[in-house]
C-alpha cells in the first residue's frame, strides 16, 4: 500500500517531531521494528535509541529516544518518551559535560551518595546524544 504515515514523538515537555514519514525504524525493547502504512496495531516500549524515519520527500531523520512507549495504528505512530530530540538540535558539549558529570560519579570522585543506575543511565544518555550528533550520518 503506497502513503505516508503521521509519526509523533512527544515527551512531557514539548512535541519533537509531528510530520508525516514514509517508513519509520524504532528501537523496541525486544528488538528494532518498521512501520508502514498499514502496519497491523500494536503498542511497545522502546529502549534509550534513536528513531530512524525517511521524511515525505524521502530525506532520512534522526531522532534520539531515552526509552518510552510507541503505538502503532495502520496510519500512524504516536511515541511518548522522557526526553527526545532530533539530531540537529542536540547540544553535544551539553551531552559531554554530562557525560563527565555521570563519570565521575560512578567512579566515586563526586563527594556524594551515588544513585549508581540512575548515573550509569545518564551517562548511557550522553553517549547516545553524542554518538548521534557526531558520528551517524
Ligand atoms: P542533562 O544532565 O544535560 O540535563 P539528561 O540526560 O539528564 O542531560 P534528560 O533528562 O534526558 O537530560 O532531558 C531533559 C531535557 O533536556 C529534554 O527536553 C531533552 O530533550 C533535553 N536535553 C538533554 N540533553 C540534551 C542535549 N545534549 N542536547 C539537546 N537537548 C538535550
Amino acid at each position: 500500500m503506497a502513503g505516508n504515515i503521521k509519526l509523533e514523538v512527544v515527551t512531557p515537555e514539548k512535541s519533537v517531531v509531528s510530520e508525516e514519514a514514509q517508513i519509520v525504524i524504532a528501537p523496541g525493547t525486544l528488538g528494532e521494528f518498521g512501520v508502514l502504512i498499514g502496519h497491523t496495531p500494536f503498542l511497545t516500549t522502546l529502549k534509550l535509541g534513536v528513531i530512524r524515519y525517511k521524511d515525505a520527500k524521502g530525506v532520512e531523520r534522526f531522532v534520539f529516544v531515552s526509552g518510552g512507549f510507541a503505538e502503532a495504528l495502520p496510519d500512524r505512530v504516536t511515541v511518548l518518551a522522557q526526553s527526545a530530540e532530533r539530531r540537529r538540535d542536540i547540544d553535544v558539549s551539553r551531552a559531554k559535560a554530562a557525560y563527565e558529570r555521570a563519570m565521575s560519579r560512578i567512579e566515586g570522585k563526586a563527594k556524594e551518595d551515588i544513585d549508581f543506575v540512575r548515573a550509569k543511565a545518564a551517562l548511557d544518555r550522553a553517549l547516545y546524544r553524542v554518538k548521534l550528533a557526531e558520528t551517524l550520518r
